[in-house]
């Protein structure tokens, strides 16, 4: 068998055994295969396998790989910093949009979504930790950015997604997407549609999973390390 399927099913096993171990109430997440600097040819053979979703960090690579696997009607996750230039890409190309992190994103994502695509899938990215070079908004600038999202009719409020500092110790993680599920909670709270939360990678996913995860986003434990 292909190597990234062998993998890809060692990611869900783990993702399985993640969800067996944690509170009866966690449920099995969705899975984001995060394809960003791996070539096409890894991304069809695992949509041939029937995967869906992927997520991909840089505008142009991603509108290029997106038109390239038209044909396979797959839905295309953005989840990179969002220069201010290249909303108007990611607007119009992508299905999902996980790091809207400032007001002048959604304005511009807002604008730029055609009312003839179906509304653009939004998450709102939640600084946690206090490393200053990571990105992200307080919980304040957050529900802010809620407000103007629910209103808007080309976008659809869907969650939250965050990135905490890289740790390797599982009580660390935990808590930091702890501080990820309490703001969920208090968003859900207010907006009753809301249901991802976008957290867990290859490395700390089942602390991410433990922690209420709805979607995990796995790049390297199924393509392998990435090529630059
Ligand atoms: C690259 C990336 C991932 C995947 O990270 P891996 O460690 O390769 O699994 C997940 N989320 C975001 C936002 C990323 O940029």
């Amino acid at each position: 068998m292909n190597q990234i399927l062998i993998n890809y099913q060692q990611v869900r096993q783990r993702i399985t055994d993640a969800v067996n171990k944690a509170d009866l109430e966690v449920v099995e997440p969705c899975l984001l295969a995060v394809s960003k600097k791996h070539s096409l040819d890894k991304i069809i053979t695992l949509a041939k396998n029937g995967h869906k979703d992927f997520g991909e960090s840089y505008a142009q690579e991603g509108v290029n790989k997106i038109e390239q696997c038209q044909y396979l009607s797959l839905i295309w996750h953005f989840i990179g910093p969002i220069q201010s230039n290249k909303a108007k890409l990611i607007a119009e190309y992508f299905a999902w949009v996980h790091s809207v992190d400032r007001m002048k994103i959604v304005k511009r994502l807002m604008k730029f979504r055609s009312a003839d695509l179906a509304p653009l899938n939004v998450l709102l990215q939640l600084k946690v930790g206090d490393e200053a070079s990571k990105s992200g908004a307080s919980l304040t600038e957050l529900l802010e950015m809620a407000a103007a999202v629910e209103v808007a009719e080309t976008l659809s409020l869907r969650g939250i997604m965050c990135i905490p500092p890289s740790s390797q110790d599982f009580a660390e993680q935990k808590f930091y997407f702890m501080q990820a599920k309490e703001a969920f909670d208090v968003l859900k709270n207010q907006y009753k549609q809301i249901d991802t939360l976008s957290m867990g990678m290859s490395n700390d996913l089942e602390a991410a999973v433990e922690c209420g995860s709805t979607m995990v986003r796995v790049g390297t434990d199924i393509f392998g390390k990435r090529p630059y």
